[in-house]
């Protein structure tokens, strides 16, 4: 039986959501939240590494982000399709039996085919697992927040987190797929074992962090505007330099 979380990142392929939001995980994970990722495929198209090697990286990745939980619903990779009524049907199984507060997915404006289906089906199953007669084999649940994370596309966040204390956390993560991130004597070069792709993680968490004015950032959009009881004690704390 599926456990109960409070967060559930979703992702392509193993290895995304640790790119994708690892900091802001780690930091939940850290404040006693229940966090798990959903990987959607185990990344069978990849040029490098087997499904094998993937699925212990996966599982060392998240021992060092703290995950209660690591799923992965074993789609096609290359197959991900936002309007499979049979792919939906497994998301909104796992919101409804799951019930988190808040999930995580990519952002619209995704490259890769896969990202932008997983955007349209992790959007659509926010919605759906609300609806009594859509699935009707396990009753509805209150639809929890959807966080696109913004990642390296350079738009305005609607916040950014600051993950200064869990940078290190996040790129512990990401150095367990060493079949990704490493280009060893047998592998084929890619965009990802470049060491430029590492190097550019850090450079956007300082980016985003300076907007914050700390060390390290990780920005998100989400679609509604966010309320605030106490503008000054959210937005101008004692003893902090008021940066909007
Ligand atoms: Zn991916």
């Amino acid at each position: 039986m599926q456990e109960r979380l409070d967060v559930i990142a979703f992702a392509p392929h193993p290895d995304d959501a640790e790119a994708a939001c690892g900091g802001l995980l780690a930091k939940l994970a850290g404040f006693g939240y229940r966090v798990a990722i959903c990987d959607l495929t185990r990344g069978e198209l990849a040029t490098n590494g087997t499904v094998a090697e993937r699925r212990a990286e996966a599982a060392a990745a998240s021992r060092a982000l703290r995950l209660a939980s690591r799923l992965n619903l074993e789609l096609p990779d290359g197959g991900i399709r936002a309007h499979a009524e049979e792919q939906l049907g497994r998301v909104v199984a796992l919101l409804r039996a799951s019930q988190p507060r808040v999930i995580i997915g990519p952002h619209e404006a995704a490259r890769h085919p896969d990202h932008l289906e997983t955007h349209g089906l992790v959007r659509q199953a926010q919605f759906w697992c609300g609806v009594a007669r859509r699935f009707p084999d396990l009753p509805p649940v209150q639809r929890p927040l959807l966080l696109r994370a913004l990642d390296y596309h350079g738009m305005t966040p609607s916040f950014v987190v600051d993950i200064s204390e869990q940078l290190d956390a996040k790129l512990q993560a990401l150095r367990c797929y060493r079949s990704q991130f490493e280009r060893g004597a047998d592998s084929a070069p890619t965009l990802l074992n470049d060491p430029a792709y590492l190097e550019r993680i850090v450079t956007n968490a300082r980016t985003y962090g300076q907007l914050i004015g700390r060390r390290a950032g990780e920005p998100y959009a989400i679609d509604s505007a966010v309320m605030l009881d106490d503008p000054i004690a959210v937005l101008a704390p004692e003893n902090s330099e008021v940066r909007a």
